[in-house]
Parts: C-alpha cells; sequence; structure tokens
C-alpha cells in the first residue's frame, strides 16, 4: 500500500481547518471540553459489548488509563485550529495506529468506536445552534484522525505479518535438513513402487496416487503450506496432479511395450523434477537461518513482536506468567578498545552459548544488537526468574572467556528483569525491563533489578 505522506495529510487537515470558521471552532472545542467524559463513557460502552474488544479492554490498567486518554484525545482533536501545528498531531494518530496493530485490535473495532463517538456527538448537541455545524466537523475530525491511524495500522500491521510470515518458515528451518531426507525418500519410495507395479502390468486403478501417498500427504497438508508464495510449490503441486491425472491415467492394460517405456520415462522425469524444486525450496529455507544473528546464531530481534505477541497471547488465556530479562554487558567498549574487536565478537559467542545453556529449552534467546541480549523466559513468575538471573550473572561471573592467543578475560552483565503483567501491548513490557536494566546500571553493574 503506498503511504500518504505527512505533508499532504497536514495539507488536508489544514483546508479543514481554514474552512471552518472560527465560530464553529471554538464552539466544537468547548463541546469537547465539556462532554469529553460522556463522549469516552460511551465509547467503551459499546467496546466492552463486543467479545474481541472485551477481552483486550479486561486489563484494569488499559482501562484506567484508556479512559483519561481517550478523553484527552477528544479535547486535543476537537480543539484544533487552523493555527495549530499538525505535526504532532498527526504523528499521535500513528501511534495509536501503531499501539493498535501491536495488540490486534481489528480494525472493525476502530471504526465502530468512531461510529460511536459521531453518534454520541450528535445526541449531546441535539439543542445547540451550530448543531449541523459542529457535527460535521466533527465528522471530517474524526474520520481524518482514523485515517490516519488505519494506515500506520496497515504498515505496521504488514510488518508484524511480515516477521511472522518467516517465523514460520524459521520454524521448518529449525528440521528442515531432517523434513528434506525424508520427504525425499518418501517421494523415491513411492516413484520405486510406481514403477515397479507398472512393470507387472498393473492398470492404473490399481495404482496408488502419488497425491494419496505419503509424500503427497505431507506436502498437501505441510508442504505447501509451509512454503506458501514460492514458485517452486505451484510448480510441485501442477507436477503432482500432471502425474496423477495425465501421466498414471495413460496406462492401459493393451500398452505395448514401447509406450509403457515412454511413459516410464516420462514418470522418471516428472518425479526428478518435482525432488529438484524440492531441493531447491529446503534450499531457500536453510537460507532463512541467516534469520538467526550472524556471529551468534541467537534469534534474530525481527522475530521478538511475534514471540512477545504469541507468548502474550498464551499467558492471557492460559492465566501463565512469563517474564523478560534485558541482559547487558558490562563496559564491553573497554574489552574492545583493549583486546580488539575480534576478541570482543569471541566474547559475545561464547556469552550467547553461556546464556543459551542457562535456560530451558522452551525459552528463547535473541541477540538484540551489539552486546544486548534478552532472553523470554516462558512459564515462570518474577521470583523464579530472579533466580534463573542470579544464575545467570554469577555464571558470566565466574567464567573464563576464552581469547585467541591463550589470553582469558573476565567479563559481567547487568539484567532487566520484568514480569508479565496482563498488559497486552508487548512494549510496555520492553520498556519496563529496560528501565530495570538501566537501574542496573546505575547500581554499578553486575546485578539484576526487577522493574516494579
Ligand atoms: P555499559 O556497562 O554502560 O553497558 O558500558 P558499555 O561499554 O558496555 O556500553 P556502550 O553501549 O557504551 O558500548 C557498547 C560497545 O559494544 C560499543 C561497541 O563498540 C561494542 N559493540 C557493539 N556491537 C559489537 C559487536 O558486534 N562486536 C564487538 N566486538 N563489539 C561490539
Ligand atoms: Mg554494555
Ligand atoms: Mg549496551
Amino acid at each position: 500500500m503506498t503511504q500518504i505522506s505527512t505533508e499532504q495529510l497536514i495539507k488536508e487537515w489544514q483546508t479543514l481547518l481554514v474552512s471552518t470558521s472560527d465560530s464553529v471552532c471554538a464552539s466544537t472545542q468547548q463541546f469537547g471540553k465539556q462532554h469529553a467524559l460522556e463522549l469516552a463513557q460511551s465509547f467503551y460502552q459499546h467496546m466492552l459489548e463486543d467479545a474481541v474488544a472485551a477481552q483486550l479492554l479486561s486489563h484494569e490498567q488499559v482501562q484506567e488509563r484508556l479512559s483519561s486518554s481517550m478523553q484527552r484525545w477528544i479535547i486535543t482533536l476537537f480543539s484544533l485550529t487552523a493555527t495549530d501545528d499538525l505535526q504532532p498531531i498527526i504523528a499521535q494518530q500513528k501511534h495509536i495506529g501503531d499501539v493498535h496493530a501491536r495488540i490486534n485490535i481489528p480494525v472493525h473495532l476502530v471504526l465502530r468506536g468512531a461510529r460511536v463517538l459521531k453518534e454520541t456527538s450528535a445526541r449531546l448537541l441535539n439543542d445547540h445552534a451550530q448543531r449541523a455545524e459542529c457535527l460535521s466537523f466533527i465528522a471530517a475530525l474524526v474520520d481524518m484522525a482514523m485515517e490516519v491511524m488505519s494506515q500506520a495500522y496497515t504498515a505496521s500491521n504488514d510488518k508484524i505479518t511480515r516477521a511472522e510470515e518467516s517465523y514460520r518458515l524459521f520454524s521448518i528451518a529449525q528440521n528442515s535438513a531432517h523434513e528434506k531426507d525424508r520427504q525425499r525418500a518418501a517421494l523415491l519410495a513411492w516413484e520405486n513402487k510406481a514403477m515397479f507395479d507398472i512393470a507387472m502390468g498393473l492398470h492404473f486403478s490399481q495404482l496408488n496416487t502419488l497425491s494419496a501417498s505419503e509424500f503427497g500427504l505431507w506436502f498437501r497438508h505441510k508442504g505447501a503450506h509451509a512454503f506458501e508464495g514460492a514458485s517452486e510449490t505451484e510448480l510441485i503441486s501442477a507436477t503432482i496432479e500432471k502425474i496423477d491425472t495425465i501421466i498414471l491415467p495413460m496406462l492401459k492394460l493393451d500398452n505395448n511395450p514401447e509406450q509403457r517405456q515412454e511413459l516410464l520415462r516420462n514418470l522418471h522425469e516428472q518425479t526428478r523434477s518435482i525432488a529438484y524444486h524440492l531441493e531447491n525450496l529446503f534450499s531457500q529455507v536453510s537460507e532463512l537461518e541467516s534469520g538467526r544473528d550472524v556471529l551468534t546464531h541467537l534469534l534474530n530481534r525481527k522475530f521478538l513482536p511475534v514471540v512477545m505477541n504469541k507468548e502474550i497471547n498464551y499467558a492471557r488465556q492460559h492465566d501463565r506468567s512469563f517474564c523478560l530479562l534485558v541482559i547487558d554487558v558490562d563496559h564491553f567498549k573497554h574489552i574492545n578498545d583493549s583486546y580488539g574487536h575480534d576478541a570482543g565478537d569471541v566474547t559475545l559467542q561464547q556469552l550467547a552459548s553461556l546464556l543459551s545453556n542457562g535456560c530451558r529449552s522452551g525459552d528463547y534467546v535473541f541477540r538484540m544488537g551489539g552486546e544486548e541480549f534478552l532472553m523470554l523466559l516462558v512459564d515462570i513468575k518474577a521470583a523464579k526468574a530472579i533466580k534463573v538471573a542470579e544464575k545467570l550473572r554469577h555464571l558470566v561471573e565466574k567464567e573464563e572467556f576464552r581469547l585467541p592467543r591463550g589470553i582469558t578475560l573476565k567479563i559481567t552483565i547487568s539484567i532487566g528483569l520484568a514480569e508479565f503483567s496482563g498488559h497486552p501491548d508487548p512494549q510496555k513490557l520492553l520498556n519496563r525491563a529496560d528501565d530495570a536494566l538501566y537501574q542496573a546500571k546505575g547500581r554499578g553493574r553486575n546485578c539484576v533489578m526487577v522493574a516494579d
């Protein structure tokens, strides 16, 4: 989707504001201030009637904060005049759109919210002298805000969807070598059996089709989904269909030997082409392993939003908790300065494997960039996570980091810990963990601090 530029948006908002009389602007502003609370209340009342919205709004913190930020939003929007700086107001709508995308608020709910605001305004403005003018101004303002929001929402949502997509492929890559061998063997086993049956003079109706074979089932149910969108996937599907509906049915009891030979050759070629495309598909996937951080082979930060959303949904649905540890090496710059960048790299690699080995296999370890790591400990409360964090801190502290030429080195890490609070926005949790890390640095480093 092509995005409308901020300059363009500003121009359009300005056109609206300039063409609205001062008295309508003033009345609308006054109306917004006077009725912000009622408008926000009516908005939430309608939202809570929707099951999806009710789930998202179930967190008290969300309810408390939203009502006041909703009122502020109404007041700001309804108070706009032609002389205002529109940049911040547009930035604010974009931010709201981003948040909506992060916590998966469906677009229809946002639109419904806009409708409720307009309807409630219409009701509340009943006896107002400038009712029609104010209403049309309010409707235009709300629509424009919605437009900016949904544009940001779509852009954000696309990004999240793309990350989900590569995470899906990435999960396949975890196992891809094994799966590839298995499926190639299944394909060849089917071919051998078919060749044998054909050579034995069996009739088409007695043959097992490729799509019903072990390979065919895997491909139709899993492979085609996992590799959706790749041209090889289409080619393999088309070839399976060709084998099953054209080549195999050509086998008749009365085929002469040359015809049979020709069919066998054709079948063999088609199967080989499937094997070839399959090989390509899997090799693309193993390239995706570069979705891992190149230096440490830990998870790349681009998967963080996907993993966080997954874990937040899980925790909310199963009433469980999880914790984030943001881990940063202390005075790392000093290591680079004293021993060189390569030595720094080796240290990071060794630290990465220490961290991965120091947690359970269900936990996630990300390299966030530089000398900062993030661990997501699943199914755990803060009290226990503190013990894990302390254990990691201690492991690092006593580890001898081995540099080339027999040099060893000691390092320490600082850790910020935050437990999932029930808030649906992953960014909130990340910020809390970051703040805790900042405190740990402030406390003199080599320690664990827990977000309140
Ligand atoms: P603090 O205790 O406050 O965290 O101090 P610090 O020196 O660790 O923090 P700072 O953020 O000032 O420096 C981080 C350094 O990490 C700067 C950069 O040179 C180094 N760095 C970032 N990425 C890499 C990398 O991939 N390899 C190496 N060798 N160094 C890196
Ligand atoms: Mg550091
Ligand atoms: Mg750092």
